[in-house]
């Protein structure tokens, strides 16, 4: 029998991504947003694995999640009962975990994995737009708690030789997240000259960043943007921009993904860090 030599074949090299989750209620109400990601999803090379940094999960020190078959944590309350039966059955994959934990140690992070943890709604929600047959693993990482711009930043640049390995890094926030505002008075919110102008003005500063440049400036997101303390009273949400920024390997080359505003003040837009994409 004739042995030919084989290609060896490379993994695609992967743009990275921030996505704003929203409410939970994003899940069953796809807006403009979810139709986009499904079609981003499509038009990407298809992921060896997913690793996702949501904010849900926040640790002292990073934390990787192993787990061969993660469940799916509905960690909220109050919300209509067919979101609980929602189930995303990705599975996890381990030597992709340890190879996350790895790139966060060399470095400085001092990461360990975790066996048990399951999937939180900051990364099963928008993957069920993205991969709704969950068949691509799925490998969560904690957020570190008392992160700045700076510290994001270099948080997503520890996993940025993952993008050159076929692995999809993503950062899961929200563009804007007011919580106060979600549930308190509304009137105006997300008009220009309304209460909520910040939920316009603000991403429309990332916008700017995202599609001209240097993505370096976004580290003083919190200082530059317009309404940045009201469209991120904690940061915690804000940050997975940077880490998905930071990890981008051509960052000369990004997309801003309009998502529209769900409940008058929460940008449901996302950004693609080292490919252009547009919707059709
Ligand atoms: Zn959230």
């Amino acid at each position: 029998m004739q042995t030919l030599a084989r290609p060896v074949l490379m993994p695609p090299r992967l743009p990275t991504l921030f996505v704003s989750h929203g409410s939970p209620m994003f899940a069953l109400e796809p807006g403009i947003a979810g139709p986009r990601l499904a079609a981003l999803a499509r038009d990407l090379p298809r992921p060896r694995a997913i690793v996702v940094v949501s904010p849900h999960w926040m640790t002292r020190h990073p934390r990787v999640g192993a787990s061969a078959q993660p469940e799916t944590i509905h960690d909220f309350g109050g919300f209509p009962e067919p979101l609980y039966r929602l189930q995303y059955p990705a599975p996890g994959e381990r030597a992709v975990a340890a190879r996350a934990a790895a790139c966060l140690r060399e470095a400085g992070w001092p990461a360990e994995l975790d066996e048990d943890r399951g999937l939180d709604h900051g990364v099963w929600v928008p993957l069920m737009h993205m991969y709704p047959e969950a068949n691509v693993p799925v490998v969560p990482v904690s957020l570190p708690a008392g992160l700045d711009g700076a510290g994001a930043w270099a948080f997503g640049q520890a996993l940025a030789p993952l993008a050159d390995e076929g692995i999809l890094v993503l950062g899961s926030g929200s563009l804007t997240h007011n919580l106060q505002d979600v549930f308190g008075t509304r009137s105006g919110a997300g008009q220009p000259g309304g209460a909520g102008g910040y939920a316009l003005a603000f991403p429309a500063w990332v916008q700017q960043v995202v599609e001209t440049g240097p993505l370096t400036r976004l580290q003083a997101i919190m200082e530059e943007a317009p309404g940045a303390h009201r469209a991120h009273p904690t940061t915690e949400h804000l940050w997975p921009l940077l880490v998905a920024a930071g990890a981008a390997r051509e960052p000369q080359t990004n997309s801003y993904i309009e998502g529209g505003i769900d409940l008058d003040v929460l940008s449901m837009s996302s950004a693609l860090f080292g490919q252009r994409w547009a919707p059709v």
